[in-house]
């Protein structure tokens, strides 16, 4: 096998990048795959819902060639992680972007870890920085979640952009989808609007499921678990499923 790797940007704060990479990679492994789930924020919340900071394992040492990628893996039940660190804001800043190389260090890095799984899943920093650029010239497709609210709706140009300037370097980077997140339940007539606006855009780009808001999902990352462990009946347990659904058989028919 040799994994398919899925980032997940945006720039803006706060748009469930996290969630959806956390809860993709559940999903994912719940159906029998493979799932590595790196963490490149250097804000390191999905390695804080494991709370496994580790000096020594962690996707730092990694992009500074001190580790190798499969010596930084930690398994965390369903799958495995690679963990992040407030250090690799650092990283980021020695890693000039004129410097052609620098864009391929986590691409070069994960050579070795991909026969090991069938999906890498990156969850990124809030920023447009050289990190989201290695993520994304590592990765095979990007997935881009948004609250359907004016300025979320915004960030989805500004994700494109960053994209586009990956895909100079890496022809194949393919744009998988916009994720409605963080959906209020039941819909309210502006999420209704935001709904049918982005799918005049971007069409069929847009998933055909969303994400719904519940309280359950912050409650399942207290208890560091996925909300497809936490509650597997869960609108949002389904949901993430079928999202998982989607990019298998995208990859994988
Ligand atoms: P990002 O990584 O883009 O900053 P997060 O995944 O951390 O976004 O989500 C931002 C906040 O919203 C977090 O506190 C998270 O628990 C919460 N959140 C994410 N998705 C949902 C949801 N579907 N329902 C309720 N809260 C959510
Ligand atoms: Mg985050």
């Amino acid at each position: 096998m040799t994994a398919r790797v899925v980032s997940v940007i945006i720039r803006k704060g706060g748009s469930a990048k996290t969630t959806t990479a956390v809860n993709l990679a559940g999903a994912l492994a719940l159906k029998g795959k493979k799932v590595l789930l790196l963490d490149l924020d250097p804000q390191a919340n999905a390695t804080g819902t494991y709370q496994i900071y580790d000096t020594e394992k962690n996707i730092a040492k990694v992009l500074q060639e001190r580790i190798k990628a499969e010596d930084a893996i930690v398994p965390v039940g369903l799958y495995d992680i690679i963990p992040g660190i407030l250090d690799v804001g650092n990283v980021e800043l020695q890693l000039e972007a004129i410097d052609p190389t620098n864009w391929w260090k986590l691409y070069d890095a994960l050579k070795t870890v991909k026969d090991l799984y069938d999906y890498i899943i990156i969850d990124n920093p809030p920023s447009e920085s050289m990190l989201v650029y290695n993520s994304l010239v590592a990765s095979d497709g990007y997935i881009v979640p948004i609250q359907l609210e004016p300025y979320a709706v915004q960030g989805i140009g500004q994700a494109s952009t960053v994209a586009e300037k990956s895909r100079r370097i890496s022809p194949n980077l393919e744009f998988l989808g916009v994720l409605p997140s963080i959906v209020p339940s039941p819909v309210t007539n502006l999420a209704k609007t935001y709904l049918k606006a982005l799918s005049d855009m971007y069409g069929d780009k847009v998933f055909d499921v969303y994400i719904p808001r519940s309280t359950e999902i912050p409650t399942a990352q207290a208890m560091k678990q996925t909300i497809l462990e936490f509650n597997p009946e869960h609108p949002a347990s389904v949901a993430f499923s079928k999202l998982a659904d989607i990019i298998i058989n995208k990859y994988e028919r």
